[in-house]
């Protein structure tokens, strides 16, 4: 292992567990995972980030200097299909410019159509590395991420209905803490499988009326749960199913742009860019199964989710369906969102009760 290299990725999710798999194991270099996000590292990435900039990109520079702080020589910026492909370089500027003296290694300079690129962009963060050993590391990788994502939904769809408060999160914690022991794709099934019969075991009471609620909107905010002020979390406690299609797994694994086209064809001409077109799928699909309400969740001054607005209120009218519009920026209140999820529960329950 080369000591010297200490690779940090921006906070996102329950994925940092992946991301040290691929780099320890695949890479052969140390990972250091910048701690989770907070206040604080709000408060430090939008101190030195552009004011209107969303709040992804906050975010990620507090990520950065945390991670800088707690050891990382090498950070991997990320790639994306709206603006955040662009993010990579202002980051490096930034951090120059605040005599941060550490190696980028910019993803958004690779592409899917040349798997080349990649390798390329693996070979800055340790040139001594050995492809076969990272192809293979890469495919447990994948496997890690769908498993990561598959016990998410499940926790997401029970959790508000168990007996005793706290055992799933323990169960999840627990999963996620035995991942990072982890040394082949079988080890990862093994754990999971594992993980997933304590999940099954755990006591659940539900209701005779299950509400269901469809969480859509932007990759970031909605996957990274601090910026959206744990509003899942929130909701399941309340008795409700969550669903969420939005992660990794679906959205680069699994995407079929072509069929979400097909489908919302009524509504969307165009494409819209980013997470608008799933968004505007998984809302369309939610309202004819005839789910109780849709959240939509989008970082402040989000384009691509601000256009898929309209359509989503257009789906509502059409389908009876409430949907809830949440916009967090790094100046939210706390206070403003539990009562606006309070009136939200109140109203999605009356409905249920008159129906
Ligand atoms: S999808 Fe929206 S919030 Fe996310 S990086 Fe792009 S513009 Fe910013």
């Amino acid at each position: 292992m080369n000591e010297k290299i200490k690779v940090a990725c921006p906070r996102f999710g329950n994925y940092h567990i992946a991301l040290e798999f691929l780099f320890t194991k695949g890479l052969g270099v140390e990972y250091v995972t910048p701690p989770p996000s907070t206040k604080k590292t709000l408060e430090i990435g939008s101190k030195y980030s552009p004011d209107f900039v969303c709040s992804p990109f906050k975010f990620n520079l507090g990520n950065y200097i945390e991670a800088i702080e707690a050891g990382a020589n090498t950070l991997i910026q990320t790639g994306g299909v709206c603006r955040l492909g662009y993010y990579g370089e202002l980051h490096e500027q930034i951090l120059k410019d605040l005599g941060y003296n550490v190696n980028f290694v910019n993803m958004s300079k690779a592409s899917y159509n040349n798997p080349l690129s990649f390798y390329n962009e693996f070979k800055k963060v340790n040139p001594n590395m050995n492809i076969k050993k990272v192809s293979t590391v890469l495919i447990a990788t994948l496997k890690m991420v769908e498993c990561i994502d598959e016990i998410d939904d499940f926790v997401r769809q029970n959790v508000g209905f168990e007996v005793k408060d706290g055992s799933m999160e323990k169960i999840q914690e627990e999963f996620l803490e035995e991942l990072r022991s982890a040394e082949t794709k079988k080890d990862i099934e093994k754990i999971t499988k594992k993980c997933k019969k304590r999940l099954k075991d755990v006591k659940l009471k539900k209701p005779k009326k299950i509400m269901r609620v469809g969480i859509v909107g932007e990759y970031y905010t909605i996957m990274e749960p601090f910026s959206n002020h744990y509003i899942e979390k929130e909701l399941a406690k309340k008795g409700i199913v969550i669903y969420r299609w939005m992660n990794v797994s679906n959205s680069v694994l699994h995407h079929n742009g072509k069929e979400q086209k097909k489908e919302i064809k009524n509504y969307v001409k165009y494409y819209m860019g980013a997470t608008s077109m799933a968004t505007v799928y998984k809302t369309l699909e939610w309202a004819k199964a005839g789910f109780d309400g849709i959240v939509h969740v989008k970082s402040f001054g989000c384009t691509p989710e601000i256009d898929a607005m309209p359509v989503l209120q257009k789906i509502s009218n059409d389908y009876k369906i409430p949907i809830l519009y949440f916009s967090f920026d790094s100046q939210t209140s706390e206070t403003g969102i539990q009562t606006r999820l309070e009136a939200f529960y109140d109203m999605i329950m009356m409905r249920k009760e008159k129906k």
